[in-house]
């Protein structure tokens, strides 16, 4: 450990050559860096090596060359690499999740820590699935043949991800990408790329452990418009796995060409609270949707759509609710909501809340960035009734902490605002009534809905993605279903009665 700063100690792994290429612990070719700061402090946590197509070139080569080799090592070997990943992040867990917090701003007891030990879940859990994947085997009309199918790794696999969630989110791919026999080049968002070189390190370690071709897993930082984007278009790169902003994610696939692509891109999730609701759990779940990690969350609660007759009373719970919220330094045991990761996001905030004003709604509580704190990103838990349908909260995501109440007077209604802004990663519905579950399961054009918790509801194995059609995305991060959609299916027919 060298440093002091940010109330974290930064440990010696992340003062130099922090970049995996081919094995080897690196610089950039050129030689630049730039800084990661905290949004807590504003202090400098270190510097990372600014990458350039050179760089990219190098890690992708590596990650080519090391493919054959690693695809053809044994299912049970690559789930014991993965398992052993798994238990070196859960022993550096708090150095992590402390790095975590400092670049990222989220409370480091209640979800740095968690985030930490959800990485080594989703490895456990890839490491575990991949050797109980099943494929189906076909009655042939040729009395003669078998056909049987196996699942292929892709070959090359490129992941880049976002600062929400900087260790977990890259762990959703990783786990599976490798269990299931690719190599690959990882590339971590700008402003939080040092708890994933710490997750890095392990995995570098457990493949190290097992004696594999150097060049299996390469991490590059570097800005997206640069590093992203010729990654992406790179032809040797054979998969793409990219989580992000929509517009980010529409034109890697315009790059990506007929590379497979996994896109897990914006939400806008609406937390539906009907009359029968339990309205005290329905403002619970809303404060907790829109509040957890200050609002940047995919499947944030983006929008409060409240049955007209409950309206008032509903209201009155939400604003206790938010008001029990604690805005602060991310190390602070008290702090349950840290400052925002980053200024275009607290500008986006600001924005959506002024579009909203100006069009007539009324800001209840929060609504601006605090002052006399030690950096600009401070935003408070923030709610706003009066939202309509034409103002910018309804119709794009916007990633703070904000609460929009939208009254609503029918189903149909509720169905129409939820779907009209055109996302559809995961919506919520609060009703007593199991017909109306159903009712409404079968009419949002959503990839995942959740009844009677919040929008921000999720367990590591089950499938989260973008619903068909919509500006989500496509593909499915979660346990088992990563691993069907990081691998295709191979036919084998075998014709057995002209075997010598
Ligand atoms: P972003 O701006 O799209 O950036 C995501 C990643 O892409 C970063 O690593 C970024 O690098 C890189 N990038 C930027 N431009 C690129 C380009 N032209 N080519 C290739 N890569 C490029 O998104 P963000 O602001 O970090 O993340 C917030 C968004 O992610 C929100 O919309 C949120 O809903 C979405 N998200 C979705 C899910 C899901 O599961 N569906 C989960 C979490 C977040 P730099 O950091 O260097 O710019």
């Amino acid at each position: 450990m060298t440093t002091a700063s940010a109330g974290i100690a930064i440990p010696d792994e992340l003062t130099s050559k922090t970049n995996l290429i081919a094995g080897d612990w690196v610089d950039a070719r050129s030689g630049e860096r730039f800084e990661v700061r905290s949004p807590a402090t504003g202090e400098v946590l270190a510097e990372v090596p600014s990458c350039a197509p050179a760089d990219v070139d190098a890690a992708v080569a590596a990650a080519k060359a090391a493919w054959p080799a690693f695809k053809a090592r044994h299912v049970y070997e690559r789930s014991a690499i993965v398992l052993r990943m798994a238990e070196l992040v859960r022993e550096r867990a708090k150095t992590i999740a402390r790095v975590l917090s400092a670049e990222q701003g989220k409370p480091y007891e209640t979800e740095s820590l968690p985030e930490v030990m959800e990485v080594a879940l989703n490895f456990q859990l890839a490491g575990e699935d991949v050797v109980r994947m099943e494929t189906p085997v076909l009655a042939m009309r040729d009395p003669n043949k078998r056909v049987l199918t196996f699942r292929e790794p892709y070959g090359v696999m490129a992941v880049i991800t976002p600062w929400n969630f900087p260790t977990v989110i890259p762990s959703e791919y990783i786990g599976p990408g490798l269990a299931a026999g690719n190599t690959m080049i990882m590339k971590p968002a700008s402003t939080t790329p040092l708890s994933m070189i710490l997750v890095a390190r392990c995995i570098e370690e457990a493949l190290e452990e097992f004696d594999l071709p150097e060049g299996v897993f390469n991490l590059v930082t570097g800005r997206g418009s640069v590093v992203g984007d010729y990654l992406v278009s790179h032809p040797d790169v054979d998969i793409v796995g990219f989580t992000g902003e929509t517009v980010t994610g529409e034109s890697i696939c315009a790059r990506a060409g007929i590379k497979q692509t996994l896109m897990e891109l914006g939400g806008n999730g609406p937390q539906i609270v009907c009359s029968d609701a339990n309205l005290e759990a329905a403002a619970a779940a809303a404060a907790y949707g829109c509040f957890f990690n200050a609002g940047q969350v995919c499947c944030a609660t983006e929008r409060i759509l409240v049955e007209d007759e409950v309206h008032d009373r509903f209201l009155e719970l939400l604003l206790a609710e938010a008001r029990k919220w604690r805005l602060g330094d991310p190390f602070d045991p008290a702090t349950t909501m840290g400052p925002l990761n980053n200024e275009p996001t607290a500008v986006k905030t600001e924005e959506h809340l002024a579009d909203a004003k100006a069009k007539g709604a009324e800001i209840l509580t929060g609504g601006k960035r605090e002052s006399g704190r030690p950096t600009d990103l401070y935003f408070p838990p923030t709610v706003i009734d009066g939202v309509r349908r034409d103002m910018l909260l309804n119709l794009e995501e916007t990633f703070g902490p904000v609460a929009p109440v939208i009254r609503y007077t029918s189903n149909e209604e509720a169905v129409e605002i939820a779907n009209e802004s055109g996302y559809g990663l995961q919506m919520s519905v609060f009703t007593s009534s199991i017909k109306k579950c159903f009712w409404f399961a079968d009419r949002l054009r959503t990839g995942n809905v959740v009844f009677n918790d919040s929008t921000d509801y999720w367990e590591a194995h089950e499938p989260f993605g973008g619903g068909g059609g919509t500006k989500s995305g496509h593909g499915r991060l979660g346990g088992r279903f990563t691993l069907d959609d990081v691998t295709h299916l191979k036919t084998v027919a075998i014709d057995f009665e002209k075997a010598l």
